[in-house]
C-alpha cells in the first residue's frame, strides 16, 4: 500500500533532483522516468526529490540519471562525512581514498589528521551504505557523520537564497522608475518623462540578467521536450520587451511596454523568492527533531570522562548525561536514577522514571539525577533518526489527490500559449492595433503560471505531516493520509490497545494437588519467554512470592492463544482453555457480542467452577494444563483505560464506528465493551482470524482502519485500509503500520483523523486557491482587462498564498488534553 507499487525485485532510489521550477517540471520529469521500462517514478516539486522504483534486470541507476538529464534536470551530487576508524599511517589514508575514488561517481578526500573522509556520491550511482561497505572492505571502520550533509545542503539553501534576494533587489531598483512612470500616465500625464532610451536601459538589464533563469530554464524544458512556466514567462516578458524595442527603433515616439517586461520578471522573482523562504519552513519540523540530539557529550574512556563529538561515538561506550542534558545516544542506563522527558518521541510530556536497566533515548532529555548509560545506537541508528527518515519519506510520498493537479498542469502550458495565440490573433481580427493585440496576449501568458498547482498538494502534506510528527502520530505516507481522512469503521484491539494493557493477578485456583505457589511457579516459568502484558503481570507476581522460577525449554509462543514449553520435564500449556469443539454449523470459538454478552454454554475445564467463565468485569482467566489435564486457572485484572471511553466518544463524533476485537474470551470481552459503550465486539478471535474480521468488515464498503499493538495484530493491522498501530515504549519498527503512535491511547486515533481532515482540507483549498486565479483572471486578461503587470502580480501571489495557507497547518494540534479530561 504504498504510493509506488512495486513489484519484489525492484530496488528503490530516493533522488534529490535540482532545476525544477514548476508542476510542469515535476510532472514531466515523472512522465519522461515512467517511460523508461521497468520504472515506476513519483516526483515531489516541493521537496524536489524523486522517488524511483525500477528493475534491476531492464534498467540501471545510469539510465534513470541519463533520463534526468535529458529531461532538463539535475541530480546534485551529495556529500557524506565519513569517521574512519583503525587507520595507523598515511598509507592507510591513501588506501582508503583509493578503495573509495574506485566507486562510480564517487570523489573523496581524507583527512588524516581528523580522520574524516568527505565523499562526495551521486545519489542513484552510489548509496552511504555502498560507501560504508567499501571503507569496511578495505579493512576499516566508518561512521557516517550525518548531520554534515544537512547543514551543507542548508549552507547551499541559504546561500542561493541570499543570491536571490540580491537579484531581486537589483532587479527592483531598476523597475521601480519605470513602474512610478506607468502609475504617473495612469493618474492623467498623457506624456512619459522618462526618456525611451532610458526605459530601454532599465529594461535591458531586468530582461536579460534578472530574467536569465526564465531563458534557461524555458530552453532546458523545450530540449526536454515539454514546456513550463519559464517558458510563459519567457514568451511573455520577451514578447513585452522586443515589441518596445521594435517600437523604440522602428516608431519612436509610440506607446512602449518596458515596464510591463521589467515588471513581470522582478515580481515573478519576487513570488519565486518568497516561495523558496516558505518553502523552507515545511521542514522545520524535523530540524526541530535533528536539534534535539546533542553534538556534544561526554563519554568515558580509560576510565576518564572526555567530551567528545555525539558522532563519534561508538556502541558499547559509556556516556555521561548530567541532569538537565539531552541524552546524544540510545541505551541502557547502567547506573543513575532519573526522570527523562520523552516527549518528542511519545508526545507524552510527562517525564518518565529511568532507573539501572531501563532504555533510554537519543534526543531525550534527562531531568534531575546523573545518568551513566552504555551506548547501544549510534549516530544514524538511533529512534530518533529512524522517525526523521520515517517522517522525510513520507513528507515525500505523493497523495493520490495529487494526480488530478498534475494532470492539469502537464496539460496547461501548451493549452496556455494557444489560448495567448488564440487572444492576440482575436483581438488582431477585430481590427485591434498590434499594441491592443499583444498586451492582452502577453497577460495571458503571464497569468497562467501553474505553480501554485504543483505546491498545493506537497506542502500541505509535508507541513502536516512534519506537526504530526511532533505529536507522536508517525503518518508512514501521503496516501494513508488520504484514507484516514475518510475512516468510517475502526476495528480496535481490547488489551493494551482500549485497557491499560498491564495486569495484574487478582485470583487463582490450584487443581489436581497443586498450590497456588506450586501453580503460579509453573505458569510465570512458561511466560519467561513472552512479551505479553498477562506475561509480565505473573513474572512480576512471582517474584513478589519470591519463588525462584525454573527453565523452560522447547518454548512455544502462540500468539492470541497462549504459550506452551517443557518445565521440569512436564509438556505444559497456559492461556486460553483448550478449544470447545466446533459448534454444529457453528465457527470455532468465536462469538459475535452483542451489547450484552453472549452466556458461555460449553465448559472447556469441566473440573473448574463454571461461574468463572463468565468472567467479572475485566477479568481475563487463563489456563493451566499438562496434556489434557487440567493444573488449575489465574485471573488477572486489567483496567480499562480512563481515556479510553472519551477517546470513543471523539471517535463517534468523527462519525467513526468503533468494533473490538480481541482474542480473549467472551465474558471479559463483554464487559470491556460494556464499560467502554462499544456495541460491536467479536470475542476469542485469532490473530489470523482478526484479519479476516477485518476484512469483514471492510466487504461493507466503508473505509475500515484498525488499531492494534502492531505484534500478535500484524495480520489484522496489514488488511486495514488504514491502520493505527500503537507503539509500546519507543518502539516505532511498526512495519504494519500506516500511522503509528508514540502514545497507546486510543486519544491518539482520533488526533491523527483530525490532523488527517485538517490536512485535506487544506490541499482542497490550497488547490481551490491555485484554481481561482487561473480560472478568474485568464478570461479577463485575454478580454484586455488585466494589465500584465497586475498578472505579474497575482501570479506571484498565487504560489505564495497557497504555501503561506500550508504554513497555517503548523498551528494544528492535538485536541486529547482537553478530550481525554472529563
Ligand atoms: P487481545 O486480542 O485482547 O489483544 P491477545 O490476542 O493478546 O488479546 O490474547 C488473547 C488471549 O490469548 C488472552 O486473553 C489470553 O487468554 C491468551 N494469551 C495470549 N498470550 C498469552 C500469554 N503469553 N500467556 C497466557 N495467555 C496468553
Ligand atoms: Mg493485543
Amino acid at each position: 500500500m504504498t504510493d509506488v507499487a512495486k513489484p519484489p525485485s525492484t530496488i528503490r532510489l530516493e533522488l534529490p533532483i535540482s532545476g525544477m521550477t514548476c508542476a510542469a517540471c515535476s510532472t514531466r520529469l515523472e512522465k519522461n522516468l515512467n517511460r523508461l521500462s521497468g520504472v515506476q517514478a513519483s516526483v515531489n516539486l516541493a521537496n524536489e526529490h524523486a522517488s524511483v522504483a525500477y528493475d534491476p534486470a531492464s534498467t540501471t541507476p545510469q539510465t534513470i540519471l541519463t533520463q534526468i538529464e535529458k529531461t532538463g534536470f539535475a541530480v546534485p551530487a551529495q556529500t557524506l562525512d565519513l569517521q574512519i576508524t583503525g587507520m595507523t599511517c598515511a598509507a592507510c589514508a591513501t588506501r582508503v581514498e583509493q578503495a573509495l575514488n574506485r566507486l562510480p561517481g564517487v570523489e573523496a578526500r581524507l583527512n588524516l589528521a581528523s580522520e574524516r573522509a568527505r565523499v562526495r556520491y551521486v545519489p542513484g550511482l552510489s548509496t552511504p551504505e555502498a560507501l560504508l561497505d567499501c571503507v569496511a572492505r578495505a579493512g576499516y571502520g566508518a561512521i557516517p557523520i550525518t548531520e554534515a550533509g544537512r547543514a551543507e545542503e542548508k549552507a547551499r539553501k541559504q546561500a542561493e537564497y541570499r543570491h536571490e534576494v540580491r537579484i531581486f533587489t537589483f532587479s527592483a531598483l531598476l523597475t521601480l522608475p519605470l513602474l512610478v512612470q506607468m502609475l504617473d500616465m495612469f493618474a492623467g500625464h498623457a506624456t512619459a518623462w522618462l526618456p525611451g532610451w532610458w526605459q530601454m536601459a532599465l529594461a535591458t538589464p531586468v530582461q536579460f540578467w534578472a530574467g536569465r533563469r526564465f531563458y534557461t530554464g524555458a530552453w532546458h524544458a523545450l530540449r526536454g521536450g515539454g514546456a513550463n512556466m519559464d517558458v510563459l514567462v519567457a514568451l511573455g516578458t520577451s514578447a513585452a520587451y522586443f515589441f518596445s524595442l521594435a517600437m523604440l527603433i522602428l516608431a519612436p515616439g509610440g506607446h512602449l511596454y518596458f515596464e510591463a517586461s521589467a515588471a513581470v520578471v522582478t515580481l515573478v522573482r519576487l513570488g519565486k523568492l518568497l516561495e523558496a523562504r516558505a518553502k523552507s519552513r515545511t521542514s522545520e519540523a524535523i530540524e526541530q527533531l535533528l536539534a534535539l540530539a546533542p553534538r556534544q557529550a561526554v563519554v568515558e574512556r580509560d576510565g576518564e570522562a572526555v567530551a567528545v563529538d555525539s558522532a563519534g561515538i561508538q556502541p558499547g561506550e559509556v556516556v555521561r548525561v548530567r541532569a538537565g542534558e539531552r541524552v546524544p545516544v540510545d541505551g541502557e542506563v547502567l547506573e543513575g536514577e532519573s526522570g527523562v522527558d520523552e516527549s518528542l518521541l511519545t508526545g507524552e510530556s510527562l517525564p518518565v522514571a529511568k532507573r539501572v536497566g531501563a532504555a533510554v533515548y537519543a534526543g531525550s532529555q534527562n531531568l534531575d539525577g546523573l545518568l551513566r548509560i552504555r551506548a547501544t545506537g549510534v549516530g544514524s541508528h538511533t529512534q530518533l533518526m529512524e522517525i526523521v527518515r520515517l517522517t522525510e519519506a513520507a513528507q515525500g510520498s505523493k497523495a493520490p489527490i495529487q494526480r488530478l493537479a498534475d494532470r492539469i498542469s502537464g496539460v496547461f502550458v501548451p493549452a496556455v500559449i494557444g489560448l495567448a495565440a488564440l487572444t492576440f490573433l482575436g483581438w488582431w481580427l477585430a481590427g485591434g492595433s498590434l499594441t491592443q493585440s499583444l498586451i492582452p496576449a502577453v497577460a495571458v501568458l503571464v497569468i497562467a503560471c501553474p505553480c501554485a498547482l504543483g505546491l498545493a498538494t506537497p506542502t500541505a502534506v509535508m507541513v502536516g505531516l512534519g506537526r504530526g510528527t511532533q505529536f507522536g502520530i508517525l503518518v508512514r505516507s501521503a496516501e494513508a493520509l488520504e484514507r484516514a481522512e475518510r475512516l468510517a469503521v475502526l476495528a480496535v484491539d481490547k488489551t493494551g490497545t482500549l485497557t491499560e494493557g498491564s495486569m495484574a493477578l487478582v485470583g487463582m485456583e490450584a487443581s489436581n494437588g497443586l498450590t497456588q505457589d506450586a501453580l503460579l511457579r509453573l505458569a510465570a516459568a512458561l511466560e519467561q519467554g513472552s512479551t505479553h502484558p498477562i506475561a509480565a503481570a505473573l513474572l512480576a507476581a512471582a517474584r513478589e512470592r519470591g519463588l525462584a522460577l525454573p527453565a523452560v525449554s522447547g518454548f512455544e509462543n502462540r500468539p492470541g492463544v497462549g504459550v506452551a514449553g517443557e518445565v521440569e520435564g512436564r509438556r505444559l500449556s497456559l492461556g486460553l482453555p483448550i478449544e470447545p469443539l466446533p459448534l454444529e454449523g457453528g465457527g470455532v470459538g468465536e462469538r459475535v457480542g452483542t451489547a450484552q454478552p453472549s452466556e458461555a454454554n460449553e465448559h472447556p475445564h469441566p473440573s473448574l467452577s463454571r461461574e468463572r467463565e463468565a468472567d467479572v468485569a475485566g477479568v481475563t482467566s487463563i489456563y493451566l494444563s499438562e496434556g489434557d489435564t487440567p493444573l488449575g486457572r489465574l485471573d488477572l485484572a486489567d483496567r480499562l483505560r480512563p481515556s479510553s471511553i472519551a477517546a470513543l466518544q471523539r471517535l463517534a463524533g468523527l462519525g467513526i464506528r468503533p468494533v473490538m476485537l480481541t482474542g480473549d474470551q467472551e465474558g471479559a470481552a463483554a464487559a470491556i465493551a460494556r464499560e467502554a459503550g462499544i456495541a460491536e465486539w467479536r470475542a476469542r478471535v485469532k490473530p489470523q482470524d482478526k484479519a479476516a474480521a477485518v476484512a469483514a468488515l471492510k466487504a461493507e464498503g466503508r473505509v475500515v482502519g484498525m488499531a492494534g499493538d502492531g505484534i500478535n495484530d500484524a495480520p489484522a493491522l496489514a488488511s486495514a485500509d488504514v491502520s493505527f498501530g500503537m507503539a509500546s515504549g519507543a518502539d516505532i519498527a511498526l512495519e504494519a503500520a500506516d500511522i503509528t503512535l508514540m502514545r497507546s491511547d486510543l486519544n491518539s486515533v482520533a488526533d491523527a483523523v483530525e490532523l488527517s481532515r485538517a490536512v485535506m482540507a487544506k490541499i482542497r483549498q490550497n488547490l481551490f486557491l491555485a484554481f481561482i486565479y487561473n480560472v478568474l483572471a485568464l478570461p479577463l486578461a485575454a478580454l484586455g482587462m488585466l494589465n500584465p503587470v497586475i498578472a505579474g502580480a497575482a501570479m506571484a501571489l498565487s504560489s505564495v498564498s497557497v504555501v503561506s495557507n500550508s504554513l497555517l497547518l503548523k498551528r494544528w494540534r492535538p485536541r486529547h488534553g482537553e478530550a481525554a479530561r472529563p
